[in-house]
């Protein structure tokens, strides 16, 4: 009898928890199960502002898909996905085309510029390990070329990070840390070196608990940078930003560097497939198939839910992603047993922790606030608990973060 064929689109947080939960569950006479990725590794990007910075080489957030998964239930496929053809039960890849009886969509989720003029150009984002080592390299450029030019051009070595959400933030925490070192080693005054962050909103990560926040902008502050709040980017150009002040002021910052951290939005993948969304993401029924699609289920940053204590979409983040995972596995399972009735997801959300560098954070854990080295630790247990979860105690000893203090 012919096997019933699921296919995973992504190896990331979403995409990993469904394979492994689903080699775990299912034999290999049960289904034959595909993985498809762009690269033979996942990264963990979650972990992408240090690698960014510069305060975690790339190759400490990335791993190897073949570490995790088993090789005689799983097969796996290095492509780029470029469609999908619902109709025809078909993705296509780079590498040809893949058939499937069910589909896990987890390609996650990618830079919002909201039509900003300039920012596809001139700002680099942080995105995966490709990116993130450009920004590194890019910033240890400016350092270098500064040092060797006759006409010194000081704007060389100031960074505008657009966005004071939790990325943005988590990215000048490490830069924090990171430029005093690079001073250090290209013999530049630090005064020289301006870290500038705009956001649009009068707060930094808007919505974060008041107090928390407070201490994060006190101690980034500390460190040099400079906030300018509820002044949006509107332009980026070669020479910098120009950012809105008031009504019809704006005001231009020169900066070598714009990293631009302002927000994510679905797959594009999902609006060239024509599947039903809203800014690329689809709004999954409570068992995260897409609706109208009773065989393609939607997981991670391209998948949206309403919470409906707050009637707002619940923020793109790991911590969902690897729960929707989990209950997309056993729907799956489900499916494939004969079952209609299949287990509605809710987020079983157990806080936020919001890294300030290596050894500073702030974090809201089941309700209890934390900040410094307490924070800072429990940030490193959430790091290891996402290896764990994939790949259990042996990819923790390999990929670990174990320098708690
Ligand atoms: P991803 O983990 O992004 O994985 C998508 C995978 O699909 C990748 O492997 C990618 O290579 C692959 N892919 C993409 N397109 C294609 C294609 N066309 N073909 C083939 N493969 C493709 N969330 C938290 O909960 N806690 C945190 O502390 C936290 N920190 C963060 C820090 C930073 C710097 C950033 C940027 C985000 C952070 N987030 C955090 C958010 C979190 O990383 C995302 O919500 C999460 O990665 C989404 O998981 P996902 O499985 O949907 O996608
Ligand atoms: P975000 O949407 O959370 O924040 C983007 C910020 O950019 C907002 O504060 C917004 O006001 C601002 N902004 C928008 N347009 C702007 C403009 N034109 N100029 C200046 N500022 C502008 O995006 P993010 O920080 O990339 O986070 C994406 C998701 O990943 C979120 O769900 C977040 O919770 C999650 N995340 C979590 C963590 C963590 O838990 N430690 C870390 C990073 C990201």
């Amino acid at each position: 009898m012919r096997k019933p064929k699921i296919v995973v689109l992504g190896a990331g947080y979403g995409g990993l928890m469904t394979v492994t939960r689903l080699q775990k569950q299912l034999s290999v006479n049960d289904a034959d199960i595909t993985l498809i990725n762009k690269n033979d590794y996942h990264y963990e990007t979650t972990w992408l502002h240090e690698a960014s910075a510069g305060t975690l080489h790339h190759d400490r957030v990335r791993y190897s898909i073949s570490d995790v998964i088993n090789r005689s239930k799983v097969d796996f496929l290095q492509a780029t996905v470029e469609d999908i053809k619902t109709d025809a039960k078909k993705v296509i890849t780079d590498q040809g085309e893949v058939e499937y009886d069910y589909l896990v969509f987890a390609l996650g989720g990618e830079s919002e510029t909201f039509g900003i003029q300039g920012l596809k150009e001139y700002a680099f984002t942080i995105s995966n390990v490709n990116s993130a080592r450009q920004i590194r390299e890019h910033i240890e450029y400016q350092f270098a070329t500064y040092k060797n030019e006759e006409e010194k051009k000081d704007e060389r070595l100031s960074i505008v990070v657009g966005g004071a959400g939790f990325t943005g933030i988590e990215f000048l925490g490490e830069l924090g840390n990171r430029i005093p070192e690079l001073c250090h080693e290209y013999d530049i005054d630090r005064q020289k070196v301006r870290l500038v962050c705009v956001e649009a909103s009068p707060m930094i990560l808007p919505g974060f608990d008041p107090e928390l926040v407070k201490y994060a902008r006190a101690k980034l502050e500390q460190r040099g940078v400079e906030f300018h709040l509820g002044t949006p980017i509107k332009e980026a150009n070669e020479t910098g930003v120009l950012i809105a002040k008031g009504e019809d002021e704006v005001e231009e910052i020169k900066a070598g560097t714009i990293v631009w951290a302002a927000g994510v939005r679905g797959s594009s993948i999902i609006e060239k497939a024509g599947i039903e969304n809203m800014r690329a993401r689809v709004k999954v029924e409570k068992d995260l198939r897409a609706p109208g699609h009773n065989n393609i289920f939607v997981v991670g940053d391209s998948s949206l839910m309403i919470n409906e204590e707050i009637n707002r979409p619940y923020p793109p983040t790991a911590q969902i992603a690897m729960q929707q995972g989990e209950t997309c596995a056993s729907n799956i399972v489900a499916l494939l047993h004969g079952k209609e009735e299949l287990e509605e997801f809710t987020p079983d959300l157990k806080g936020t922790v919001c890294s300030l560098g290596e050894d500073d954070a702030i974090g809201l854990v089941f309700g209890k606030k934390l900040t410094g080295s307490q924070a800072s630790f429990m940030k490193k247990m959430v790091d290891n608990r996402a290896l764990y979860m994939v790949g259990g105690p042996s990819l923790v000893f390999k990929k670990g973060k174990f320098k708690f203090f």
